[in-house]
């Protein structure tokens, strides 16, 4: 990790932002994509869809890919894979697409197939060395059924991965749901992923302001938005529950109010298990923050610790911190044991300059994280 923090790349970055489009099967993607690319916002994008999908798209800039190449990353490890055609493709669409040594698209959309998980993608666009070089994940984006979605989500673990690690839930077929599926499934979500602004979509129509730019460095020039990257108070507990409503409120204007009652109902009662009913979806999501600047070599052996022993169950990491020695802060950001290099920011975002950092995992409680750290911390200072 030393070495790591001294070539970072700037937060203006010029490599090509690459949105992921996740969701369940029969949950609307190819209506969504249409509409999607029929917006000026788009009119760049080049759009990699599944070779064996039905899917006709009127867009220029389509490429295919198979998504049967999963590969095992050097490491042998089991739950760690890069794609393989997907890498070929995104080597060959800088020459297929361009023209007089001119690339004609600026950004990549990758539509995955229903139940793929998402991880082998993102551990292609973070690790591999041609394509991490030349692509920058911008977000994940997932489509939920509200008619069909519980049963996606009973059935299927990836299923539930994937609307866990999306930066966005866009809600779809809300038509064809009762108001009881749509309660449940709400409240369901809340339980999965309450950090994710969801938005309803009906007939596949979304704004693409919505779907575009989740990631941390969005135009060159802009500071990046490490609040809404984070979404850390969505994480918060109790003390901070307001803020976390205020969130949810402001991205479901379309949606009635009963689910956020009964969210804030299982907050009063202190634990944070949103869904003690039959379905625990074995998610759990929180904030950690340390408030005393972290040397660089606990950060590194912690990460280690954990990522040997639980990586697998680590979904998504997402962070801000504060390294002895580093007047800027650094950014963190992991899936399952693979991390993306740290990049460093030309300035804090706020007064707030405590380490801050976001667990999304499966069965890893905020417990075994803190007490990991605090134990290598006190180690470090001894
Ligand atoms: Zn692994």
């Amino acid at each position: 990790m030393t070495h790591q923090l001294d070539a970072l790349a700037g937060p203006t970055s010029t490599l090509i932002p690459v949105s992921l489009l996740t969701g369940f099967l029969g949950s609307g993607k190819t209506t969504l994509l249409n509409h999607l690319v029929h917006q000026p916002e788009l009119a760049d994008t080049l759009v990699i869809i599944n070779e064996f999908g039905e899917m006709a798209l009127d867009h220029m800039l389509v490429a295919h890919s198979t998504e049967n190449l999963v590969m095992e990353m050097s490491s042998g490890c089991v739950c760690c894979s890069i794609r393989g055609d997907l890498v070929k493709t995104l080597r060959d669409i800088t020459w297929r697409y361009s023209r007089n040594g001119r690339r004609w698209f600026q950004r990549v959309l990758i539509e995955t197939t229903g139940l793929a998980d998402p991880a082998p993608v993102i551990h292609t666009l973070m690790t591999h060395p041609q394509i991490a070089s030349k692509y920058r994940l911008d977000g994940i984006v997932a489509t939920v059924d509200m008619a069909a979605g519980m049963n996606t989500l009973n059935q299927h673990r990836e299923a539930v991965k994937q609307a866990a690690v999306a930066d966005v839930l866009l809600l779809t077929k809300a038509d064809l749901a009762t108001e009881k599926q749509h309660d449940a499934l709400l409240r369901r979500l809340d339980g999965i992923n309450r950090a994710a602004p969801r938005w309803d979509v009906s007939n596949g129509e979304i704004a693409a302001q919505k779907v575009l730019n989740l990631g941390l460095f969005t135009a060159s020039g802009k500071q990046p938005d490490v609040a809404r990257w984070l979404s850390e108070e969505a994480y918060a507990e109790s003390e901070s529950h307001g803020h976390a409503h205020e969130h949810h409120e402001h991205n479901h204007e379309a949606h009635d109010h009963s689910g956020h009652d009964t969210h804030g109902h299982a907050h009063d009662h202190g634990e944070d298990h949103h869904d003690v009913n039959r379905h625990d979806d074995h998610i759990r999501a929180f904030c950690f923050t340390v408030e005393q600047p972290i040397a660089e070599e606990t950060l590194a052996d912690w990460l280690e610790l954990l990522m040997s022993f639980v990586g697998s169950r680590i979904l998504r990491v997402k962070g801000i911190l504060n390294v002895v020695g580093n007047a800027q802060p650094v950014v963190l950001h992991g899936v399952q044991h693979i991390f993306h290099p740290p990049v460093t920011l030309p300035a804090w975002p706020s007064e707030d300059r405590r380490s801050r950092l976001v667990f999304i995992t499966r069965d890893v409680s905020k417990d075994v994280i803190e007490k990991t750290f605090h134990a290598l911390a006190e180690g470090v200072a001894a």
